[in-house]
């Protein structure tokens, strides 16, 4: 456990060089020489007051025991010496604050199980990894309905709140923004948020499937299908979501609209250890015995999409529940039995088709199902497909192509069958994905009549590996743009706010990443673009599409090409370097099926698979034609940014206490990174050094003529009326705009005890 920053005493100040004695306790990381090193927080005292100083510590050393240590004095920051022990509930009221003092305070709130705090008005929220009891409860949820902001302990309900009541007063959209790494706990965040919304949005009392009950019921739905056991979480989400939920001119939901983005597809067909595939395989083979021996299945450790790895169960799953209470979230979001069955019969035939495997033809190069074992999965893949067992095999075996109007019969070598295999197990499996998000949205509904809408994002946070291929330059790319929206907000409304109003202010400087979104998305000629050009071009390989990028960008200074390789190259994103491979980039990007297993598929006598391979004018024209997953998503997170610019953003940072994913550990650097990662710290420097809040004058005079009634007597002009006020209740470092009172952080709420005692 590598620790940030330690605690300690100064006991000696020798000009720039201080001696400094490591305080003992739970903070008690030790270290001898600390002069350069990142390290944890340290309480130290100088003549006069006490500091704070970073310095690195020592890993193996025993907790405990005093230490002298010198350390350079600019690293050393001061402790407030009458923080309370339990911290306090939002950062802005640290009497210094600075990483160390952040830090500080999340840790000793953790401790006593506080997971949320504040920052200004983003939310902190700290994963426990146990089950807090009584924290989301409904007496809770009546608690939180209609408090102020900042009155109960910070929590995801009183964001929800202040959003719902935020739309009701002013009839504008709002949305929520989850994000963090993962394991931090996204998706539950979202569902307490959800929950929240549902209660108080929902009828009383009301019979039947509600459409609240549907949203909420969409989310065990949509985890069985898009979330898997990975080795950073249990139950991670594969794709990013973001829930649409419409209220009417009451405040009543009327309706929810669901977007997704991104399902992981190459999971179907490839797990590594000690991953698992999509929860629905293993729910499928714990279900009840008619329905395995229905789809002729047997343990997972029996399927190659499944045992490629050697993880089966995760202890806290029950896959045999999860089966059933799938099921049932289905009957409530107006999925029929009839289409659930035809469900879980796609994703038994999955499994099947992952067993075929293919050997050479004897004296030809073509290929045919290996033995008996993959000619039994063959025919049983066809009949859950109800497709032509033949047709299946050469959609699998066989291509057509077309020159100059003649078409020729290619014969696909074994390795070539596998990768057409996988290619059909992936496209059936995310169209089924797409088909049951339809269907949610469909079944819940839409308002038109709409006055209004929450939305809430759940979308994966930034990534960077020891190998990073295109899906984590799309999830990247997502961070970049969500990152420019949150600049934009905390920042540059900020600044702008304060220069049309005139009032002082010293320009606090941020990282813009608009330079790294044009590299990636620029049209023509940013990194997305020059992959689509690759894509389409039949002789490019990942070594031509690298080579491309080195001479297009070699100037650029957010792009590089690492020193020891021919085909990788580094981004520099706002987050931190991250080095991406680019092997599989072509094929990724590719959006492309196979006319053959599109044929085979259409031509299905099961309705529900046939469905989900339609037979268009369009889509046939397509299919031949290249489509690309980079630019379509480009696209979906235009549409997203969109959306969210029209709303007012709320936001919720999530933090990963430890990579163990077990209660009571507080890993400070770990920590740190994830809140310079999610801009948690800038955000808290422009809050402070601001004036959070902001009134129009009439509002201010209205809110606070009652500390100075005398002034409603006579014909002053608004700011002189304003001033006076302030100067009665002798308040300091505010100002006066041109059409705004500005006040510090915490000088409202003096002002409003203040009113609470006329
Ligand atoms: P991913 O990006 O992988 O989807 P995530 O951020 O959505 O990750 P979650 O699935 O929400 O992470 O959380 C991971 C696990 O942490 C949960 O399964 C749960 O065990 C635990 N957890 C998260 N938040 C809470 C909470 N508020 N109370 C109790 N446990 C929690
Ligand atoms: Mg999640």
């Amino acid at each position: 456990n590598e620790e940030a920053w330690l605690d300690g005493e100064v006991v000696e100040v020798n000009g720039e060089e201080l001696t400094v004695k490591c305080t003992t306790g739970n903070t008690g990381w030790n270290s001898h020489s600390a002069s350069h090193s990142p390290g944890m927080a340290l309480k130290v005292r100088d003549e006069e007051h006490v500091v704070l100083q970073s310095c690195m510590a020592v890993p193996g050393l025993q907790q405990g025991g005093c230490m002298a240590v010198v350390a350079n004095a600019s690293r050393v920051h001061p402790k407030d010496p009458e923080a309370p022990p339990s911290g306090v509930d939002d950062m802005t009221k640290l009497a210094y604050l600075h990483e160390p003092g952040v830090l500080n305070n999340l840790k000793c709130r953790y401790d006593i199980n506080e997971i949320y705090t504040y920052t200004g008005n983003i939310l902190i929220a700290v994963n426990p990894f146990q089950r807090l009891p009584h924290l989301y409860d409904s007496a809770m949820k009546e608690k939180y309905r209609g408090a102020a902001l900042g009155e109960l302990s910070p929590h995801p309900f009183a964001i929800a709140d202040s959003a719902y009541r935020m739309m009701l007063q002013e009839g504008i959209s709002q949305s929520i923004l989850v994000s963090g790494e993962s394991g931090a706990g996204k998706t539950e965040s979202t569902k307490s948020l959800m929950q929240f919304l549902a209660y108080m949005g929902g009828r009383a009392n009301a019979e039947g499937r509600t459409v609240e009950q549907q949203v909420l019921e969409s989310n065990p739905v949509l985890e069985a299908f898009g979330n898997a056991k990975t080795v950073r979480n249990n139950n991670s989400s594969r794709f990013g979501k973001f829930v649409e939920i419409q209220f009417d001119q009451r405040g009543r939901i009327s309706g929810a609209a669901i977007r997704t983005y991104l399902l992981e597809r190459s999971r179907v067909c490839q797990v590594s250890d000690p991953e698992r595939n999509y929860h629905c395989f293993y729910m499928l083979c714990a279900a009840p015995k008619e329905v395995v021996e229905r789809f002729k299945l047997d343990s997972p450790r029996t399927f190659h999409y499944l045992n490629q790895s050697n993880c089966y169960e995760v202890d806290v799953i029950d896959d045999a529940k999860e089966y059933l209470t799938t099921r049932r979230a289905m009957d409530v979001v107006g999925i029929s039995s009839h289409e659930q069955d035809a469900i879980f019969k796609v994703v038994a035939a999955i499994l099947h088709l992952g067993n075929i495997e293919f050997a050479k033809e004897s004296d030809s190069d073509s290929s045919k199902p290996k033995d008996e074992k993959s000619r039994f999965h063959l025919r049983t893949a066809a009949e859950l497909f109800m497709c032509d067992k033949k047709a299946l095999e050469d959609s699998l075996c066989k291509r057509v192509i077309f020159t100059r109007g003649e078409s020729i019969t290619k014969n696909l070598d074994p390795d070539a069958a596998t990768v057409s295999r996988d290619a059909l197990a992936k496209i059936v499996y995310s169209r089924l994905f797409d088909w049951l998000v339809n269907k949610i949205n469909s079944s819940i509904g839409q308002d038109p009549d709409s006055k209004f809408l929450i939305g809430v994002l759940d979308i994966y946070g930034f990534e960077t590996f020891k190998t990073n291929s295109f899906e984590q330059f799309c999830i990247n790319l997502t961070n970049e743009k969500l990152q420019q929206h949150f600049n934009q907000h905390v920042f540059k409304m900020e600044q702008e706010e304060y220069t049309r109003e005139e009032i002082d202010w010293s320009y606090i400087e941020f990282v813009d990443n608009q330079d790294v979104l044009d590299l990636i998305e620029k049209k023509p000629g940013g990194i997305i673009a020059l992959l689509d050009e690759a894509c389409m071009f039949p002789r490019s390989t990942h070594e031509t599409f690298a080579e491309k990028l080195y001479q297009t960008f070699s100037n650029h200074k957010r792009f590089s090409k690492p020193k020891l390789s021919r085909t990788d190259f580094v981004i520099s994103h706002y987050a931190g370097e991250v080095t991406y491979q680019t092997e599989f980039f072509l094929d990724k990007n590719k959006d492309y099926v196979v006319p053959e297993h599109q044929e085979l598929l259409s031509a299905s006598e099961c309705a529900f698979v046939a469905s989900l391979f339609p037979r268009s004018p369009e889509e046939s024209a397509k299919s031949s034609k290249f489509s690309s997953i980079g630019t379509s998503f480009k696209h979906q997170l235009q549409l997203l940014l969109e959306t969210l610019s029209a709303t007012e953003p709320h936001y919720i940072r999530c933090v990963k206490p430890n990579n163990l994913l077990k209660p009571a550990i507080f890993e400070n650097s770990n920590v740190l990174h994830q809140l310079r990662c999610g801009g948690v710290m800038e955000a808290i420097r422009i809050s402070c050094a601001g004036f959070p809040t902001r009134k129009p004058f009439h509002e201010f005079i209205n809110r606070c003529c009652i500390l100075a009634p005398e002034i409603m007597n006579s014909s002053y002009d608004e700011v002189t009326a304003c001033r006076k006020i302030l100067k009665k209740v002798q308040l300091d470092g505010y100002q006066i705009g041109i059409s705004k009172v500005f006040l510090r952080a915490g000088q409202m709420a003096e002002l409003d005890a203040l009113r609470n005692e006329v």
